[in-house]
């Protein structure tokens, strides 16, 4: 079942192949080349029920019928002078002007009996040359003639359109222009054979048994021309199918991408929501402890950078979220981020550490500069109306410290933590500065 499956893919593959139909497509060019001589040909017999013979002498010789239904005559040569002459000739159709077009056909076969002292035939076909032939005048109706060995007819003779040419005696007695000059075969009105010059006395027995004339249907520069046009149309027609499929392929592609990148827009923008989110405090919306630590490594990853501490931390938090409760503590507690931020710099980093404890980084501040802003800020929290607790003041104990050179961040807050311990010591809404290690 499996192989079954397997097997049936694999023929579904090799049709969906373009090098399959490649193949297919060569093998078909090779067929057409090597079967066109097999092609069936185009035929026609001259001699048919409208077709009238004659035979014809001059008048020192004579010809005669010896079975005109079977088209045998005889001529008898006594005088072979210059004009001598004696043939057969059959008019082509009852029309007899208006002649049959034998440009298709290529050859002429005949079926011949012969006898008599002359070493060759003259065939001849005339046709009418349409503007310069007189209708009613045979005479006039051009001499496409060949002139052909009798030793070839035991055989069978097949004569080539292309072997004929114009009399000598048709061109120069009717002054024919030399544009009409060449063979043609488009208005045949007659054929005929007789004597050919020079003519030996004697006598002849001829029997025409029969002449059709031979010609391919299609032309060996049609056939070919044929298929190169169909290789043409085929592979322009493959060819603007795949590029159609290679459009409609490059648009869904580009569909999948743009939906892709949208995707990843998306992704991006949650991640960083996530990311706020884990760097953020929901209670003051300040930086948490996890998204201070950027800053800190940032700021703490050059040994010589120059940057100040403080620690803030809110005196005496516990009794207020005792008496008036939890959420009047929380209320505190959003109040009081908005109070620091509003009076730091842009380039500051304010976080809530933990609890009612914050730290602000100042990046390059000496610890005088730190201690102003530290004062700044005690002051500003001093004053601050918060609305969760109208009948008192809050106020904030605030450790100060600066780095000094090469000191990692976790050095630098336990000195100000201590400098903050010593500040709640002194009696709390104060600004202690750390000196030293
Ligand atoms: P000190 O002046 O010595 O700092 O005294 P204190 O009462 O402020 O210090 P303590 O560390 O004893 O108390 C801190 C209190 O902060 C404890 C807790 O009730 C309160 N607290 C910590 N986090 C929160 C919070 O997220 N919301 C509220 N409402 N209170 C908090
Ligand atoms: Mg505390
Ligand atoms: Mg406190």
């Amino acid at each position: 079942m499996v192989q079954r499956n397997v097997r049936r893919g694999m023929s579904r593959a090799v049709l969906e192949s373009s090098y399959f139909w490649l193949l297919i497509g060569c093998v078909l060019t090779l067929v057409a080349m090597v079967g066109y001589p097999h092609l069936p040909e185009r035929r026609l017999q001259l001699i048919t029920d409208r077709s009238e013979a004659y035979i014809y002498a001059d008048e020192k010789n004579s010809v005669e019928w010896l079975n005109m239904e079977e088209l045998r005559w005889r001529c008898h040569i006594m005088d072979s002078h210059n004009g001598a002459f004696c043939g057969f000739n059959i008019v082509l159709e009852a029309d007899r002007n208006e002649g049959l077009d034998f440009s298709q056909y290529s050859r002429l076969n005949l079926g011949l009996s012969y006898s008599g002292p002359g070493r060759s035939l003259r065939y001849y076909l005339r046709s009418r040359v349409p503007g310069f032939s007189e209708r009613e005048n045979p005479e006039t109706h051009k001499f496409n003639q060949t002139q052909i060995s009798v030793e070839f007819l035991p055989e069978g003779l097949s004569i080539g359109l292309d072997e004929f040419n114009v009399a000598e005696w048709w061109l120069a007695e009717f002054d024919v222009p030399r544009i009409l000059s060449g063979p043609s075969f488009d208005h045949v009105t007659s054929f005929g054979i007789d004597l050919a010059y020079p003519i030996t006395p004697g006598e002849y027995i001829v029997q025409l048994d029969s002449a059709e004339l031979v010609g391919d249907w299609v032309s060996r520069d049609t056939w070919y021309a044929g298929i190169i046009i169909s290789w043409v149309v085929v592979l322009s027609v493959f060819g603007s199918y795949q590029l159609y499929n290679l459009r409609k392929r490059v648009v869904l592609e580009r569909r999948r991408a743009e939906k892709v990148a949208e995707r990843n827009r998306e992704l991006h923008q949650e991640s960083q929501q996530y990311r706020e989110l884990s760097e953020h405090d929901q209670l003051t919306g300040l930086l948490n402890r996890h998204g201070v630590t950027r800053a800190i490594e940032r700021l703490f990853g050059d040994p010589q950078k120059a940057v100040s501490l403080l620690v803030i931390d809110i005196d005496h938090f516990k009794p207020v979220n005792d008496t008036y409760g939890h959420d009047v503590g929380d209320r505190i507690l959003r109040q009081m981020g908005e109070v620091l931020s509003e009076s730091v710099r842009q380039s500051d980093r304010l976080a809530r550490w933990g609890g009612e404890e914050f730290v602000l980084l100042l990046p390059e501040a000496d610890g005088t500069v730190a201690q102003t802003v530290a004062e700044k800020l005690r002051q500003r929290v001093a004053r601050t109306y918060f609305e969760a607790l109208p009948e008192q003041s809050i106020t904030v104990s605030i450790g100060v410290g600066s780095r000094l050179s090469g000191e990692d961040y976790y050095s630098l807050f336990r000195r100000v933590d201590m400098a903050l311990y010593r500040a709640k010591d002194a009696g709390r809404n104060r600004v202690e500065l750390s000196l030293g290690a």
